[in-house]
């Protein structure tokens, strides 16, 4: 008999027929279990690339060398935040509801722009250590509920463009069958003319 290969979605044993190989060399089942695989994947690049947006965001608003990296703290505070929890005298502590997610996040430091710019000029003198870039991160939060506020706007119209994306298709197809009909006619009137 076949030796059977382990499933790393589902976590079963079956035979080769019914897998496929990712190209890690990992066996995952043929359909639901590799879809799955994929889309998680696709999830864990797409957090990927916003962090790393937002990474190159904050090290450029605080002016960091690019040899240097955000210290260690700060970027654990922001794992946080997207967990939820806010960081308070070295501990986290739930803050949010939902998680804040980086993409939005980024959006609520350039709301802060300018007055996280002031901040770092006026009163942090240009000023990088861990806890001016958290001080910061601090005046971004205050953003946050702005960037959601936007967010949920944004996603509201792009739902009501599809609504009115798919009404208009509606009317065409509406339009196109009232076609279909006076065509339809035409051919009759036609056949009839060539009867007599
Ligand atoms: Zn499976």
């Amino acid at each position: 008999m076949a030796r059977k290969v382990k499933c790393n979605s589902c976590g079963n044993l079956d035979e080769h027929i019914n897998m496929t190989k990712n190209d890690k060399g990992k066996y995952f089942h043929i359909g639901e279990c590799f879809e799955k695989h994929l889309a998680h994947r696709k999830l864990i690049e797409d957090e990927n690339r916003k962090l790393n947006e937002l990474y190159q965001y904050i090290k450029d608003l605080h002016g960091i060398p690019k040899e240097q990296n955000i210290h260690s703290s700060v970027m654990w505070r922001i794992q946080e935040l997207r967990n939820g929890n806010d960081i308070y005298q070295g501990k986290k502590e739930r803050k949010y509801r939902v998680g804040v997610e980086y993409d939005l996040l980024l959006s609520a430091y350039k709301l802060k722009e300018k007055d996280i710019k002031w901040f770092i000029e006026n009163v942090l003198q240009d000023q990088v250590d861990a806890k001016d870039v958290s001080k910061c991160l601090t005046i971004a939060l205050k953003g946050l509920a702005e960037a959601w506020r936007l967010e949920e706007l944004k996603k509201k119209r792009e739902v009501e463009k599809e609504k009115q994306m798919a009404s208009t298709k509606e009317d065409t197809s509406h339009f196109t069958t009232q076609e279909e009909i006076r065509y339809t006619r035409q051919k009759d009137d036609l056949d009839i003319s060539n009867l007599l």
